[in-house]
């Protein structure tokens, strides 16, 4: 076989990680490993030696999806090839994120003697993808979940509602005259006091309530599971902290408030903006009436 040398450096010299096992049977304990390339032992930190013999599921650990490897072992035991994404383990217990491809390979008498699995490292890619998915979603000013990711949270709850009929409320929430913070102190100042503003009100929340950012000096408070009155109390607390905790910056000390505007779900809600709505028409009746106040729907 005159490629043969050729293959073999390829394989031997390729960063791609291969590996290839036998077709053992899955019930007996199969497939194993028959070899590993230069780019496994060096990804893997694992020996030729250490591996071969032993089956892949050594390289698994507490965070491989079950549902993945049963679909893996589904595709091999109907000599299927199959390319997937599973998290592997080094040797010193590293987590390792690897696009996977595995393909049977046929004897001469047409019979799947070996799978080969060529292998490449996608833990940067993983990272960078959920870091994106982090920027996507969040209001860097505050660190709170950014309109976009509110609003996606908000449609969830309010399906979870409809379906069970469970409470929902929604808080609509609006500094006092910002913008004579902003045009007084400076731009820096406002950002800061908006920071602060943020850490106040998510303070006095449960783990499974919502504050967002959804626009300048404009916050969105979801109460999944609450009842008006019990919103109402949420809302009234969240104001008071707010006007009694005042927030410094460098020699300045300011005193903030802000307007909230409450709103629960009734059957008659056929979207959520119908609920936003009436939070919005509270909050703006909270600043008619002349702010720093708690303002309720019907
Ligand atoms: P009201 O009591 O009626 O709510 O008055 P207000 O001044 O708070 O409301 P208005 O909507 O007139 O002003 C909001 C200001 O918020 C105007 C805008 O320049 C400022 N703003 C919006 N986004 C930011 C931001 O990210 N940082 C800072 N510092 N200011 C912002
Ligand atoms: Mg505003
Ligand atoms: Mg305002």
């Amino acid at each position: 076989m005159i490629f043969e040398n050729v293959f073999k450096s390829l394989v031997e010299n390729t960063n791609d990680v291969i590996m290839v096992m036998d077709s053992t049977p899955l019930d007996d304990g199969g497939p194993f490993i028959v070899y590993v390339n230069p780019a496994f032992e060096k990804l893997m930190g694992y020996t030729s030696e250490e591996v071969v013999g032993k089956n892949p599921s050594v390289l698994q650990g507490p965070d491989t999806d079950k549902d993945t490897r049963l679909k893996i072992r589904e595709a091999m035991s109907a000599g299927k090839r199959i390319r997937t994404q599973i998290l592997n383990y080094t040797k010193s217990e590293q987590a390792v994120w690897m696009d996977i491809n595995i393909v049977p390979i046929k004897n001469d008498q047409g019979q799947i003697a070996y799978f080969a699995a060529i292998e490449r490292d996608l833990t940067e890619h993983k990272m960078l993808e959920s870091r994106l998915e982090m920027l996507a979603s969040t209001d860097m000013l505050t660190g709170l979940p950014n309109r976009l990711a509110t609003m996606n949270k908000a449609a969830k709850e309010f399906a979870r509602t409809k379906r069970y009929n469970r409470p929902l409320s929604i808080v609509m929430i609006d500094v006092d005259h910002f913008k004579s913070i902003n045009d007084t102190h400076g731009h820096a100042t406002g950002d800061h006091v908006l920071q602060n503003v943020g850490h106040i009100c998510s303070d006095t929340l449960r783990d499974s309530d919502v504050l967002g950012r959804i626009g300048g000096e404009e916050f969105i408070l979801l109460l999944p599971d609450t009842p008006k009155a019990n919103a109402e109390q949420v809302a009234e607390r969240m104001r008071a902290r707010l006007a009694n905790t005042p927030i410094k910056h460098g020699d300045l000390e300011l005193t903030i408030t802000a307007s909230f505007g409450v709103a629960s779900f009734t059957s008659n809600d056929g979207t959520l903006e119908e609920i936003i709505e009436r939070a919005d028409n509270a909050m703006y009746a909270a600043k008619n009436a002349g702010r720093n106040q708690v303002q309720t729907a019907a």
